[in-house]
């Protein structure tokens, strides 16, 4: 790989599943990159989808080293916690649903927030949010540039006293996590009593259907959205949520009340032409239509997960 500027980044680490512990599981793909043919399987009794094995943390310090990485050299060790606006009308759909269910002056916390951009959009929906990152750098940022109040802290270890908070959101986090259970553990911490979690997350139930089945059209697929692979990013993404392990995550978290919504059109990533976008806003109806027809977790093609669940 060109930017590459060592042989490996270091060694991969296998782990069984996080919700179940077993080792058994399927191959769903092999996906290619940095080096590394990243294995993309699914467990056989739980069906949590996830990279395994995965990055070590002496594989990221090194994948994130400028030393290492030429991307990281190019654009700068943060350069993912760029604000974007392109996700504001996410955070107003999802403030919407907050909202609905929240008193005002509710405090509010995004965890895993970049720079804040959540966090200051809640604020006009009357919520008292902060937010916390592990990347100093863009905490720091959100400060200075946008004036959110922010603070520097890891999911798993929070900077806060029990119960300070009636919500906890995590938007595009929970695939990032190989194990997530020590930040959902720490999130219930910090929640009050009957206090909200909500989850935002990528739902690959298509992709995976897409490698099961439709193998052999995926070259369509990435012809039309301009793409070399289906975006597993496993790499980075390390466990790959649908419904029904999303939910079961939660419950076996100690969550009550675990439930999707859906969100019209719901997209958070950056926008798409023209003739693109109108397919997506197709497949998105297609998608909720035949969720709320069956309510079935196998049928369940939504554009994206967002789950809300209740501190016991
Ligand atoms: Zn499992």
């Amino acid at each position: 790989m060109r930017f590459m500027k060592i042989h490996s980044f270091g060694p991969l680490e296998e782990k069984p599943c996080p919700i179940c512990q077993s080792d058994d599981s399927s191959l769903v793909t092999v996906e290619p990159v940095f080096g590394e043919d990243f294995h993309v399987v699914r467990c056989r009794n739980c069906r949590l989808i996830r990279t395994n094995p995965s990055p070590s943390s002496e594989w990221k310090d090194c994948f994130y080293d400028p030393a290492c990485n030429g991307i990281m050299a190019a654009q700068g060790r943060d350069f993912v916690y760029l604000p974007s606006e392109q996700r504001h009308p996410a955070y107003h759909s999802i403030l919407k649903l907050l909202k609905s269910k929240l008193p005002a002056g509710a405090r509010l916390l995004d965890a895993g927030c970049a720079v804040g951009g959540f966090v200051k959009t809640a604020e006009n929906y009357s919520f008292e949010a902060v937010g916390c990152d592990y990347s100093e750098t863009a905490v720091a940022y959100g400060k200075q540039h946008c004036n959110a109040p922010l603070f520097h802290g890891q999911a798993d270890c929070l900077p806060f006293d029990d119960a300070s908070f009636d919500v906890v959101t995590m938007l595009e986090v929970l695939e990032h996590f190989s194990d997530p259970f020590p930040a959902l553990e720490e999130i219930r911490r910090v929640l009050c009593p009957s206090g909200t979690l909500l989850i935002e997350t990528p739902n690959y139930l298509p992709y995976y259907y897409f490698e099961r089945y439709l193998k052999k059209i995926k070259p369509l697929y990435c012809k039309a959205t301009n793409k070399q692979h289906l975006p597993w990013y496993p790499f980075d993404h390390l466990t790959h949520w649908t419904s029904e392990t999303l939910l079961r995550a939660l419950a076996t978290a100690g969550f009550k009340q675990c439930i999707t919504h859906s969100i019209k059109n719901f997209r958070i990533d950056t926008p798409m032409d023209r003739p693109l976008s109108r397919l997506f806003r197709l497949y998105s109806s297609v998608g909720n239509g035949l969720y709320q027809l069956t309510k079935m977790a196998s049928l369940d093609f939504r554009t994206a997960l967002i789950a809300t669940a209740v501190k016991q």
